[in-house]
């Protein structure tokens, strides 16, 4: 199978390089589709999404790309974006606003509803730490099934296509918190999943955690998806690429995963659908 990437952070976000860099390196990897990714502005400040007012030079820059390579490649526009109840615009305001072709969900910002505080999951160990302190009191367990919560919540009321590396939590855990093998841990998963399955949403299956070093499993580990696999829920491969070089890492030692878990097939974004693109 040819690898493709619907994951992808040029410099309209945090990403290296201009969305043409990656186009070109898509090419020359001989990836079969690209995606363009880029987070969507949040109401508050941050290094890593769009800048507030910026989104149609985003929007304009990635549909001139599209044009350009409109007989080499299939290019598209989408937006990562992060759901957080009552501080997030919807999904459905930009999906309209940038007519993407397609929508990513993700949780980075864990909220406590009971402070109304924002837990930044996806940063250094140290401020992963402090957040649970100040934010949860170092209850890991309410943190935890806070972000699941909230994932959930995002997939029943934004409704996107894919959801972004769903167990995220774990990437600085290592142990250090909680063990994957808790009760409690299994259980969030598993009503996550049923959500998943319910809204027939995809479980994106994104290597960066592996490439960058900071994971030994896949986002979501291959336990997880076993049970993904048991219960059909779709699958898709994503490197969260932030530099063109990033497109295909991964992808081939994924697919082999996937093959031994027993998956026949990956969802591919095509024209303008999904559809089934068997595991050889
Ligand atoms: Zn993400
Ligand atoms: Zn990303």
């Amino acid at each position: 199978m040819k690898p493709f990437n619907f994951h992808t952070h040029s410099f309209h976000c945090d990403g290296s390089s201009k969305p043409e860099d990656y186009v070109q390196k898509a090419l020359e990897f001989e990836l079969s589709a690209i995606g363009f990714s880029s987070h969507a502005p949040v109401p508050f400040d941050n290094t890593w999404s769009i800048k507030p007012g910026k989104l149609s030079d985003y929007e304009n820059d990635i549909r001139k790309i599209v044009d350009v390579y409109r007989n080499s490649i299939p290019v598209y526009l989408s937006l990562e974006m992060d759901y957080i109840p009552e501080v997030t615009q919807s999904f459905q305001s930009y999906s309209e606003k940038c007519k993407l072709d397609y929508t990513i969900g993700g949780v980075h910002l864990v909220k406590n509803p009971k402070n109304g505080l924002l837990w930044f999951i996806d940063g250094p160990i140290e401020g992963y730490e402090k957040g649970l302190k100040e934010i949860f009191a170092y209850d890991i367990k309410k943190g935890v099934s806070a972000f699941y919560s909230q994932t959930r919540e995002m997939i029943e009321t934004q409704k996107p296509d894919i959801v972004a590396h769903f167990d995220k939590i774990k990437m600085n855990n290592k142990n250090r918190f909680f063990s994957t093998d808790e009760k409690w841990y299994i259980s969030e998963v598993d009503k996550t999943l049923e959500s998943f399955k319910k809204h027939g949403t995809i479980v994106e299956v994104n290597t960066r955690g592996i490439y960058k070093g900071k994971t030994d499993e896949l986002f979501p580990s291959v336990g997880v998806l076993k049970k993904c696999h048991q219960l059909n829920i779709p699958v898709t491969i994503g490197t969260d690429a932030h530099h063109p070089e990033d497109l295909n890492k991964y992808f081939n030692e994924t697919v082999e995963i996937l093959e031994k878990i027993g998956i026949r097939s990956l969802k591919f974004f095509k024209s303008d659908r999904w559809i089934d693109l068997p595991l050889n």
